[in-house]
């Protein structure tokens, strides 16, 4: 469509050529990891014109960025945003609810890239998860499809995790536990959890500095401290300093809540099984930690394979996940949100059978949820995009 082919002399590729990408939310937590990534990967050089647009800054000069235009665009202007070929949105569920549907309805039929979780289960939506599901996006392409969505962060990383499995058709019911990072709330979650961390800190220092102070005294102040609401919680609205939530995203009031019911509904829809779901029940629990999402899985084979053929199995699944082999000082050493932040491995390890049944397995995973669960699957879409196109135009 309006992509066009850029055949850059000498080179063995034919790159193509982005005329206008509009990006929404690169400020936040996703969407400035996304930026990040794609200076890193170099996808800038193939977007002709990048419009940084704001929903509160607009006006303003933007990051010095090549191609970018040096002022911030306002997110809210449709006419603006309708001369774009290609949007991505990493700024929320309520933007792409005010925005995307009036930009249809005026008619544009740009490529609509999002993070939030507002259009992935409509059928006009394809969850890009593309070491999982290239074909279905290329497909859904293929079929003038325009909206290509981001999965949500745990469900991608177990995905990603769990590859091999899948592949190998393994998987008759999935559990899982998870351990979520406070950066899958945010910007400004993150930022409070430190703010909480230090307000603790202060308010226990005089006892932790006095020698002779006792342990049971610095914890009761700390314990009383943390629920006298004097805690800074604005964002979070809890405690989650020296604590744990176990409940995160709306309460769908049958006892499960938003995150756990992603479980199996987007892992369908990625895995194009929504006629034959998988089972997957969910525990979602946010933990103090600020970047990467960790998950324990419990899973029903649907055949005894050994613990060694199941290791290569998941193991070489996709290039990115790295087995830690099941001892205590591999797993402690690189099976930790602090191993993995900020890379794009997806850590696998745990992986024992059950003690009282065979056919039952049990897996501990640990992926970067701004990397594989957010950032990635978006910008590895734009290079599908002009791939897709360079193969249409040729
Ligand atoms: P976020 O960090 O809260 O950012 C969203 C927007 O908040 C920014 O674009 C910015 O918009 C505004 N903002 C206000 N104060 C800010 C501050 N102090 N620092 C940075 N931005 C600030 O949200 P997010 O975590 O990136 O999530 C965006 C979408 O992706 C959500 O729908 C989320 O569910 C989804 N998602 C998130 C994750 C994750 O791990 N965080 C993973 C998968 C999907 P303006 O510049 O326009 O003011």
């Amino acid at each position: 469509m309006y992509l066009y082919l850029l055949a850059l002399k000498g080179s063995r590729y034919t790159m193509t050529m982005i005329r206008n990408l509009g990006f929404i939310g690169w400020r936040g937590m996703v969407g400035s990891v996304l930026l990040e990534r794609m200076q890193e990967e170099g996808d800038l050089d193939y977007v002709e014109e990048l419009v940084l647009y704001s929903t509160s800054q607009a006006g303003q000069p933007g990051p010095e960025l090549a191609n970018a235009q040096p002022l911030l665009a306002d997110a809210t202007d449709l006419d603006s945003l309708s001369t774009m070929d290609v949007i991505i949105s990493c700024q929320g569920g309520d933007y792409t609810q005010k925005i995307h549907a009036p930009l249809r309805s005026m008619g544009w039929q740009g490529y609509w890239l999002d993070a939030s979780s507002t259009l992935r289960m409509n059928s006009d939506s394809t969850i890009i998860l593309d070491p999982l599901n290239q074909s279905m996006i290329k497909e859904n392409l293929a079929n003038g499809k325009r909206d290509f969505i981001g999965g949500n962060c745990t469900v991608s990383l177990m995905l990603m995790a769990l590859h091999g499995l899948f592949k190998e058709n393994l998987v008759e019911w999935i559990t899982a536990m998870t351990y979520q990072a406070i950066s899958g709330g945010g910007a400004q979650q993150m930022r409070e959890l430190l703010i909480q961390m230090g307000e603790i800190h202060e308010h226990a220092r005089p006892l932790l500095h006095l020698r002779k102070s006792s342990i049971l005294d610095i914890d009761s102040r700390v314990n009383e401290y943390l629920n006298s609401g004097a805690l800074t919680t604005s964002s979070i609205g809890y405690p989650l300093a020296n604590n744990l939530l176990p409940w995160i995203d709306i309460d769908l009031d049958n006892g499960t809540g938003r995150e756990e019911w992603k479980g199996q509904a987007e892992t369908s829809k990625i895995l194009g099984r929504e006629d034959n779901p998988i089972p997957v029940d969910s525990t979602c629990v946010r933990v103090a930690t600020l970047r990467c999402h960790s998950q324990a899985f419990t899973i029903a084979l649907s055949q005894d394979v050994g613990i060694d053929d199941l290791t290569d199995i998941m193991g070489q699944a996709n290039q990115w996940v790295k087995v830690v082999p099941n001892n205590k000082q591999d797993t402690l050493q690189s099976l930790t949100p602090v191993a993995v932040s900020g890379s794009m491995d997806i850590a696998v390890g745990r992986i024992r059978k059950n003690a009282f049944d065979s056919k039952i397995m049990t897996v501990f995973t640990v992926g970067d949820q701004l990397l594989w669960g957010a950032a990635e699957p978006l910008r590895r879409m734009l290079g599908i995009l002009s791939e897709q196109q360079a193969y249409s135009d040729s």
